[in-house]
């Protein structure tokens, strides 16, 4: 029973080794491998006479073909993983144990997620670059090697050196080769480190120097007779010195606390960063106890690899359901076989548009990747290219709405289709369902089963007629007895006088969200001003460009909408029209936030500013007057300092606004 299972899965996990390692087409997330491997691991070590040495526990990756076959001289390792703070008690307690010291100094660095390669320098000229391979045979890819730009050719030193780093694909450039892979109808990469991968080991090196690699060092095997630098951290000072490019984001530490708070504090902080990075190696920063320590068969004792919690999971598509919203925008969703991601259990993923059903050519009964990055909806991010995929029937989208099937309309310039009925019921209770959330009128009690019944009994039909009604007609809805009924009564009646923001958010106004309803009404202070703009006036706004300015017009220019807001005004809604403005100091000023600050959210700083007279925006531009970074602050940072945009630390904003 046991040897079946242990078979299973060594049969299993050399599988999903060649479609990684080789075909750089995995068909399983990374953690769903993570699972089977402990799992082999877990029964092998309660029963060492199943264990093998063919066993995937005992060697590390697997070799490719096509490339010149090389033997290292200094072998390469995996990393044992650990996937809490329990574990990696337990990995440094034995640690200490086992060299017999308790102060042991640890360096942290992110687990960049790409693929190892060992380079070779001689008289500080690059060499030789191969792959990890099996750690101890890997392939020549130095032709390759050769187009990637963060790897120097020569070093500022002239010695003979060994170096180990992450080949990687920054976000960004992962999605252009997706799109343009797509428009020509090429494979798409499940992530940056396939991307990675596959663009390394290409036999045309041409193709390799059209794509944007880049690599991070972290490992360096000193020259002879180096006896000077006795540390990874001052190992890591040294080979950037030689002109290596080495990742900023470490840090010493000098225990296993220390380090459990750098996983925490990347475990969200991650999602800022333009590359992928699925946890954080941890290692013993001193070389005499890293030699004491050594390695197992397959991964170092002295260093382990924190992984984040996934992101990433498979599971099978198993129906398209089509959402109808506030602006009849409509909305496939993926109903799927639920999954646990992140903490949660997911069952439904967004497909966003039809565009991207066909771009992902998903088809019912699929595999399919799903991913789910900081808070996030999560979305489907690729279907599994197995044999059934191509049996399955390709999906054909709806030409009609599916609640009042009238026809489906697409506007120029949007991939998006729309119901084409003003008066279609779904979108009549999307907008009252957006009407009474926090992000508008802020109505508490009020829900989608509320609503759906205060509409079919023509109760509400339009957000004034909330206001409308009497505690009494509550007491009609099912389950509703006096007490509810004089909360939800209560709290449509608080909302009367919201912020002229939230009004402005809860109208619905296409291309409207949060951001620009508060633009308007910075710029234009009053509800009066704001229905009278004319286009013009409107696309003069920074913020507002001709579309979202002629959505406004329009909206305002529609005697229905005109209706309602006189039947809110008859019924008491009068939004308050105090801007948040105190004064003119920053008058004039854009601001973009980015990265972590310490003494007040970034939302907190964007309050700040609008209370100044000041603007902020989203993205960095020619127009923006300031970036203030935080710390590990996004790509934005980049962009300021390519377009040359002032750069403020948060103490230099702080004296700005004090002064
Ligand atoms: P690994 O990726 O878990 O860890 C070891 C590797 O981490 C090193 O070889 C190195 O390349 C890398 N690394 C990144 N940053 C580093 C840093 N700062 N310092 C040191 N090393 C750093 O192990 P692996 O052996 O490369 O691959 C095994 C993993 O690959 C599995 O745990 C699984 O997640 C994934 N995998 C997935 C599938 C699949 O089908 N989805 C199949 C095989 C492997």
């Amino acid at each position: 029973m046991l040897q079946e299972r242990v078979e299973y899965l060594k049969n299993e996990l050399n599988k999903h080794n060649y479609n990684y390692y080789v075909l750089d087409n995995p068909t399983i997330s990374d953690y769903e491998y993570d699972m089977l491997f402990s799992e082999l691991k877990e029964i092998e070590n309660n029963n060492p006479e199943l264990r093998t040495p063919d066993s995937p526990t005992q060697r590390v990756g697997s070799i490719s073909t096509g490339f010149e076959e090389y033997r290292h001289q200094y072998r390469l390792y995996s990393l044992d993983n650990s996937y809490n703070a329990e574990d990696l008690r337990k990995w440094y307690e034995r640690a200490q144990k086992e060299y017999g010291k308790t102060d042991l100094e640890l360096v942290c660095e992110l687990k960049i997620d790409g693929l190892a390669i060992a380079l070779n320098y001689q008289n500080g000229v690059f060499t030789t670059g191969v792959t990890r391979g099996n750690g101890i045979i890997g392939e020549n890819i130095t032709q390759n090697l050769k187009t990637v730009k963060a790897i120097p050719l020569k070093l500022f030193e002239d010695v003979n050196i060994d170096v180990r780093g992450e080949i990687y694909m920054p976000i960004s450039s992962f999605n252009k080769l997706n799109e343009e892979s797509l428009k020509n109808n090429e494979k798409i990469f499940a992530n940056p480190r396939n991307a990675a991968a596959g663009s390394l080991r290409q036999l045309d090196s041409t193709i390799t120097a059209k794509r944007d690699l880049s690599m991070f060092t972290y490992t360096v095997i000193l020259p002879d007779g180096n006896n000077t630098i006795k540390t990874h951290w001052d190992s890591l000072q040294y080979i950037k010195k030689l002109g290596f490019k080495t990742n900023p984001n470490i840090r010493l530490v000098k225990d296993i606390d220390g380090a459990i708070q750098f996983c925490k504090d990347w475990e969200t902080k991650r999602f800022e960063l333009d590359y992928a990075t699925d946890g954080v190696v941890i290692k013993i920063n001193d070389f005499a106890v890293q030699n004491e320590l050594g390695f197992t068969a397959r991964a170092p004792k002295w260093a382990t690899a924190f992984k984040f919690p996934p992101e990433e999971i498979s599971t099978t598509l198993e129906s398209i359901e089509i959402g109808v919203g506030k602006t009849g925008a409509i909305t496939p969703v993926a109903n799927l076989t639920p999954v646990l991601l992140a903490g949660s259990t997911v069952a439904r993923a967004s497909l966003h548009n039809f565009d991207e059903i066909e771009r992902l050519d998903v088809r019912i009964g699929d595999k399919v990747f799903i991913k789910k990055a900081a808070e996030i909806i999560p979305k489907v991010v690729k279907v599994v290219d197995d044999e059934q995929h191509y049996l399955r029937q390709k999906y054909i989208p709806p030409k009609e709405c599916p609640i009042c099937h009238s026809e489906l309309e697409y506007r120029e310039g949007e991939v998006v289709a729309y119901c084409s009925n003003e008066n279609c019921p779904a979108v009549s209770k999307a907008k009252l369902e957006y009407w009474v959330s926090k992000e508008a009128m802020d109505i508490d009690y009020i829900g989608p089963s509320v609503i759906e019944q205060l509409y079919n009994l023509n109760m509400v039909k339009t957000p004034a007629d909330f206001y409308k009604l009497s505690q009494q007609d509550f007491m009609q809805l099912d389950l509703v007895k006096e007490k509810s009924a004089y909360n939800m009564f209560n709290s449509i009646q608080n909302s009367k006088n919201r912020p002229l923001s939230k009004f402005i958010t809860a109208l619905s106004i296409r291309h409207v969200g949060k951001e620009t309803a508060d633009i308007l009404v910075n710029e234009l202070g009053t509800l009066e001003n704001i229905i009278s703009a004319d286009v013009e006036t409107l696309s003069k706004i920074e913020g507002i460009g001709e579309k979202i300015a002629l959505s406004i017009y329009e909206f305002f220019k529609s005697q229905k909408n005109i209706d309602l807001l006189n039947d809110l005004k008859n019924n008491g809604v009068i939004p308050s029209e105090v801007s948040q403005k105190q004064s003119d100091e920053l008058s004039g000023m854009t601001f973009v936030l980015t990265g972590t600050l310490h003494s007040m959210t970034r939302d907190d700083a964007g309050a700040k500013i609008k209370e100044r007279g000041g603007k902020t925006s989203s993205s960095v531009s020619k127009k923006t007057s300031f970036v203030i970074a935080g710390d590990n602050p996004g790509s934005k940072l980049d962009k300021a300092t390519t377009l040359g945009v002032k750069i403020l630390s948060e103490d230099e904003f702080l004296t700005m606004i004090n002064n």
